[in-house]
């Protein structure tokens, strides 16, 4: 009997910019950095039925439930608009529109989609945050026979632990990983937490060919991938060749706080980055369809 459960922020039933081919997407809910750049500051953190943004709901979607002495949020989804009030003023960086999944019911929902899909990624948040629930989950996939053929992919800021990828990787197909800037202080800046992990994540997760992307997200004046380009492309050029580099522009689409005042990376940016390191013999480099 599985009785793991997940709190899981959205689930896309279908993406292609998730991993190899069409993919349903699972997002869990927290995350142990605080990206000042983050797109979805609202999964960061978890709910404390606090209740603070039940009034300000317009179509009183949400409400306080009280069982057995204990108070939690209840999220209708038939009556919300997705109009994101309640994650404005939410002031733990939260949302109250989390649901809990388990394993079975999770697995169900894969079954509906599986003629359509080729694999399931789970990101976040951060996704290594619940990573017993996620070995359960591919583990019951890859035993599923009728779901046999679906990959099963993390995408991570990298930092899990050795042990946490010892533990994972004989249920994981491939991860995507986010190299957030090159300078220890840089990405200390950023994300509030250092990058020796994510080093180690991407040498390990090479090592067993279990490496399918790394993220470079550039961000003009901020990030440092310009301005250590020698160092930049050297490591990149030592990863396996399969790899790929998915560089991402900056854009300001659900950023607050200060980093609504950096400025976003255009396409001419862009292009740049690029090609300084396709003149340094980095190869396999993915660029983004749209800037906006
Ligand atoms: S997103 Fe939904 S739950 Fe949140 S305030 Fe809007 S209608 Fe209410
Ligand atoms: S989502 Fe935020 S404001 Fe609403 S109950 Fe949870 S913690 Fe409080």
């Amino acid at each position: 009997m599985q009785n793991k459960l997940a709190t899981v922020s959205q689930i896309l039933p279908f993406s292609c910019v998730d991993g190899p081919g069409s993919r349903l997407v699972i997002f869990l809910q927290g995350c142990n950095y605080n990206c000042k750049n983050c797109h979805n500051p609202h999964t960061i953190n978890w709910c404390d039925h606090c209740g603070d943004c039940i009034s300000t709901c317009p179509t009183q979607a949400l409400t306080l439930v009280t069982t057995k002495g204990i108070s939690r949020i209840n999220w209708d989804s038939d009556l919300c608009t997705q109009c994101d009030i309640c994650l404005s003023v939410c002031p733990k960086q939260s949302s109250p529109k989390t649901r809990q999944y388990g394993i079975d019911s999770l697995v169900t929902l894969i079954h509906h989609q599986r003629h359509f899909i080729n694999g399931i990624t789970v990101s976040g948040g951060e996704a290594s945050l619940q990573l017993p629930f996620i070995i359960e989950l591919f583990k019951a996939i890859k035993s599923t026979e009728a779901l046999s053929h679906l990959t099963c992919m993390i995408d991570t800021n990298g930092s899990l632990s050795i042990s946490g990828w010892h533990k994972l990787l004989p249920v994981l197909d491939g991860a995507m990983i986010d190299l957030k800037a090159w300078q220890e202080e840089t990405h200390r800046y950023i994300t509030g937490r250092d990058h020796h992990r994510v080093f180690q994540s991407l040498e390990l997760l090479s090592q067993h060919a279990k490496l399918y992307e790394v993220r470079l997200l550039h961000i003009p004046n901020i990030s440092d991938f310009d301005s250590e380009i020698e160092a930049v492309a050297t490591y990149l050029k030592q990863l396996p060749n399969s790899v790929r580099i998915k560089l991402n522009a900056f854009q300001h689409h659900g950023v607050t706080g200060e980093a609504r005042q950096w400025g976003t990376c255009s396409e001419a940016q862009m292009l740049e980055l690029a090609a300084r390191l396709t003149e340094r013999g980095v190869t396999n480099l993915v660029l983004p369809n749209v800037y906006l």
